[in-house]
């Protein structure tokens, strides 16, 4: 090891594990040339970390001997200590990362020679560890999974979307089963039954008291300090139907004298005769039990959910101000249970007060309150109330826990633990009617599983027809004997009532990833908590201009004067400036589901909008804006739109960048065109060559540059557009979806990337005013926001598009792009003072007259015919001779540079002649409809053009 290590010197032997590794794959791909190229770039590589020259010579023969090395596990120049630490290793890393799956990883190591190998000489062993079921809990806990194996020996060295790899020194020893089941029951523990849960739902309580009658009547009580009467009219009771709000305060006052009456000692006769004056009650779910939305929930059920122990309670109860415990301690003593006995017992333990026997439920019910009441100033109230309440024992969680953790994740380092669960403590209550998981306690009903996702608001779940219901059942009444949850499909739908509901945008490092590249795109990836809210229409969150400033700053770099280059990923100074304007607030950190098991990460879209899993296209266009800035801050990877966890594992099919329900033309159209260029290679029975790969390697930044060009009209036209006043409820989403359609509807990709927006998308509130303004207070002297940079995205868009399609078709194409500038601009030279017509005009006419006669005379004469057309309708509105007038231009022959004057008859003849031969070119492959779209477009981008360049000229 120390000799390897010297060898390498001054590398460390990581760092020549890692080169080794680079180079091995591209000595992989192609022939010897790739050896010699391959070999300069690594002494490139190593003098630039500072290597000596000869010895980073020497290095990279070293390193060249291990790539090949490498794929036929022998060498002739190599030691047997580099077979065996290096080779192997290396060999070992290129299959972890050529899997696509856990299972095929696993399985490749068991049998590959390396992995064997390394295990004899050195000891490593490999274990794996598999989701067999996605969930939330799952993810939540994965990086303590990961941790607790990282304790005993196994490290995590390959990531995929369903599992990881670990591998385990020597003394490594299985993980306990018990210990994993812990760590699940510590997390489903702290959402389900802490004092923070319980906290949480004493305050539910008590907030919905303040609404409900008991609530009110409490007020009543406390006002009038339980004594004298207040009015009631009995026969206006009897008499009144209507609403819940409409009678409730006659039944207060009612009630309220009851209370009084029975404070003031009036015998069970007196009030059984009083109460029973009313023929019809009010319910006891609008009295209290209703607190959670619609049905009955009472006190017993919460503390079974919750896992209430009286010690908690207490803790909680005596954080509460005085009203809010005489308004908690009244609900859970009257409210306790459905069964009026166990009312009695807790009034009579409490209070040592024994209530009448035989009443009404309603009227116990406000006896109980009564008592409570009684009582309000006893400083050992709550205590006393909690001693006499026969709470439930503490939730089964660990039970739960433990066979969770034994079925949904597999692995051959974890103990599988016995098979048999404890003794269930009371019958077998078949299974959870939500995930399927045996269930042993009643605890958790279905009910509340609705209850809490629909946030109470929803209809009942009681409701709600399962479909492995007994037939004909009494939903009613399965609901108390049959239909039963397990407390981790609790815990998910109080984490999803948590923001943390699905859809998902998932970032995806797949098939494989090393944990390093995980754990760096998440600590990046976090920031996109703030801008998927203020996409998804939060009021909070960041500014949307804010996120527009960012696209720019990463999708292109400025250097001095006009010049750009493509940047595409966010660096050093770049990414503070983006971290900046998005803002790391650490709260949003909570926004993101980490699965360090699987390699992803998972943003709620849920966050700041409403949960609605229909709406497929409008969440694929914020997807896909928010996709270009999440793939620059991963450094790549896959951004997905996941409408569950199942989906989210499965993001890794299809080429690109963005897996959508809807994918859209303007991607798939250029990837496309790169992978005609590994289809035509395949189809003729060869490799691609190294040009082939070059140009195919263009197919990501194309792609990226396309998504950026999305990303800006969306998000730098939203605010300008909104201005303009298109109703208060539009949304980025909506903005986004139109993008979107409309970018579609442009069968040209970087037309559709540059090209003005229609009339309705427009981001210039000021066009919009009455009147009829001259064009600079029209405002058509300014240009769209972000134009230049949009134009500088086609621009590139188009040539490495046509570096593919040269390399296919074997012919230049020529740039829209530039030809539609040169019109423009030369126009410009000729006349500032041009409408919209005018400057449209001449294309118009000639692209129509092509086409008109295209079929009827061939398109070489037709072609003719339109040019003439052309130059007639320029020399027409500039009112110039175009042969007359000249422009001088510079011109390099060789390498000298030459002024040459030529007439603008011939520049635009040039551009005339290229325009009409995209124009053909697109009438051969487009439906007539799509061919007008292109057309149009290509008519406003004209004008755009122009007129933007008037402004730059002008200011
Ligand atoms: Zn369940």
């Amino acid at each position: 090891m120390e000799r390897v290590e010297k060898e390498a010197s001054p590398l460390y032997y990581e760092e020549f594990l890692f080169f080794s590794g680079v180079v091995h794959d591209y000595v992989k791909m192609c022939v010897k040339e790739r050896a010699q190229a391959a070999r300069e770039l690594l002494s490139k590589l190593l003098e630039k970390m500072g290597v000596e020259p000869g010895r980073a010579r020497a290095l990279a023969d070293l390193m060249l001997s291990v790539a090949t090395a490498t794929e036929k596990l022998s060498s002739t120049e190599l030691d047997e200590a580099h077979l065996k630490l290096v080779v192997s290793i290396v060999h070992v890393a290129d299959i972890l990362m050529g899997a696509m799956r856990v299972d095929e990883a696993f399985s490749a190591l068991s049998t590959d020679r390396a992995a064997l190998l390394l295990e004899e000489v050195v000891g490593v062993k490999f274990g794996f560890v598999k989701v067999a079921v996605p969930s939330l809990l799952q993810a939540v806990v994965s990086e303590k999974v990961v941790k607790a194996l990282e304790e005993s020996g196994w490290v995590q060295v390959a990531v995929y979307g369903d599992g990881s790899i670990f591998a385990g020194t020597p003394s490594a020893q299985r993980v306990s089963l018990e210990r994993l089941a812990e760590i699940a029951a510590e997390e489903v523990r702290k959402e389900v039954c802490s004092d923070a849960a319980i906290k949480r739902e004493i305050n539910a309580i008590v907030e919905g008291m303040e609404r409900r009658a008991l609530g009110k009547l409490l007020k009543k009580l406390l006002d009038t300090g339980g004594r004298g009467e207040l009015p009631v009219d009995v026969k206006e009771l009897k008499r009144k139907r209507g609403s819940v709000s409409d009678i409730m305060p006659h039944y207060l006052n009612f009630y309220h004298n009851l209370v009084v009456r029975y404070l003031e000692g009036s015998s069970a006769d007196y009030l059984l005769k009083t109460f029973g004056e009313v023929e019809k009650h009010l319910d006891v779910r609008t009295f209290a039990t209703g607190y959670k939305g619609k049905g009955s929930v009472y006190f017993e059920e919460v503390a079974k959910q919750r896992g209430i122990t009286k010690e908690a309670l207490l803790r909680v109860l005596t954080g509460l101000g005085k009203v809010k415990l005489l308004t908690a301690l009244s609900f859970i003593v009257a409210f306790y249970s459905k069964d009026d006995k166990v009312i009695e017992e807790i009034v009579e333990k409490a209070f040592g007060k024994r209530l009448p026997r035989g009443l009404p439920p309603m009227l116990l019910r406000l006896l109980a309150v009564a008592e409570v009441f009684r009582n309000r100033d006893r400083s050992d109230l709550a205590r006393r109330v909690v001693e006499a309440l026969p709470l439930p024992s503490e939730p089964p969680v660990g039970d739960y826990a433990r066979e969770y953790v034994k079925t949904r994740i597999l692995s051959n380092i974890i103990e599988s633990g016995a098979r048999e669960l404890r003794t269930p403590e009371t019958k077998h209550l078949t299974y959870c009617r939500v995930c399927g998981m045996p269930l042993y306690h009643d605890h958790w009903r279905f009910i509340e599983y609705t209850r809490v996702i629909a946030e109470g608001k929803g209809a009942g779940g009681s409701e709600i027809w399962l479909s492995d219901d007994p037939p004909l059942a009494d939903l009613e009444d399965i609901a108390e004997s049959y239909r039963h949850i397990c407390p981790l499909c609790f815990y998910e739908a109080l984490k999803v009532k948590d923001k943390f509901g699905p859809p998902f945008l998932v970032v995806a490092l797949h098939p494989a990833s090393s944990p390093d590249l995980l754990e760096f795109a998440k600590k990046r990836v976090r920031i996109l908590g703030n801008v998927v809210r203020a996409a998804r229409g939060a009021e909070l969150g960041v500014q949307i201009g804010n996120v527009a400033e960012a696209c720019r700053l990463v999708a292109v770099g400025e250097r001095g004067g006009n010049g750009r280059t493509l940047r595409l990923k966010p660096e050093g100074e770049t990414y503070g400036r983006v971290m900046e304007l998005l803002g790391s607030h650490s709260k949003e950190e909570e926004l993101l589901i980490h699965d360090a098991l699987g390699a992803r990460l998972l943003i709620p879209l849920s966050a700041g909008g409403e949960q609605d899993l229909s709406l497929k296209r409008k969440l694929c266009s914020i997807v896909l804006a928010v996709a270009p800035l999440a793939l620059s801050l991963v450094g790549g990877g896959q951004v997905a739109l996941a409408l569950n966890l199942g989906d989210s594992f499965n993001v890794g099919a299809g080429q690109l960048p963005a897996s959508l329900p809807h994918q859209p033309s303007m991607l798939t159209d250029v990837a496309r065109t790169f992978n005609d260029i590994v289809f035509r290679a395949r189809s003729e029975g060869r490799d691609p060559t190294p040009e082939e790969y070059r140009v195919y390697g263009l197919v990501y930044p194309a792609l990226l540059a396309t998504l950026y060009g999305f990303a800006l009209r969306v998000f730098g036209w939203y605010e300008g557009w909104k201005e303009g006043g298109r109703g208060r409820h539009v949304t980025v989403e909506d903005y986004a979806l139109e993008t979107m359609t409309d970018m579609e509807s442009v069968p040209h990709v970087p037309l559709a990337i540059s090209c003005p927006p229609p009339e309705r998308l427009k981001p210039r509130p000021e066009e919009r005013r009455k009147g009829k303004p001259g064009p600079k207070e029209r405002g058509e002297g300014t240009p769209l926001p972000y134009s230049s940079v949009l134009s500088y995205l086609s621009r590139e868009v188009e040539s490495m598009i046509s570096e593919a399609k040269e390399l296919v078709e074997g012919e230049k194409q020529p740039s829209l792009n530039r030809l539609l500038y040169t019109y423009a601009a030369s126009l410009k030279e000729l006349r500032k003072d041009l409408s919209r017509h005018k400057v449209q005009n001449p294309l118009r006419r000639s692209i129509n007259v092509f086409l008109d006669f295209k079929r009827a005379i061939g398109t070489e004469d037709a072609k003719s015919l339109a040019i003439d057309e052309f130059l007639k309708q320029v020399r027409g509105v500039t009112g110039v001779n175009l042969e007359d007038a000249k422009k001088v231009i510079t011109e390099k022959i060789g390498d000298k540079e030459e002024k040459k004057e030529v007439p603008y008859s011939a520049i635009f003849f040039r551009t005339i002649s290229g325009l009409l031969d995209i124009v053909n070119r697109a009438s051969e492959t487009l439906p007539p409809s799509k061919l007008r779209v292109f057309v149009e477009r290509l008519l406003d981008s004209a004008y755009e053009k122009y007129r933007s360049t008037a402004f730059e000229k002008g200011g």
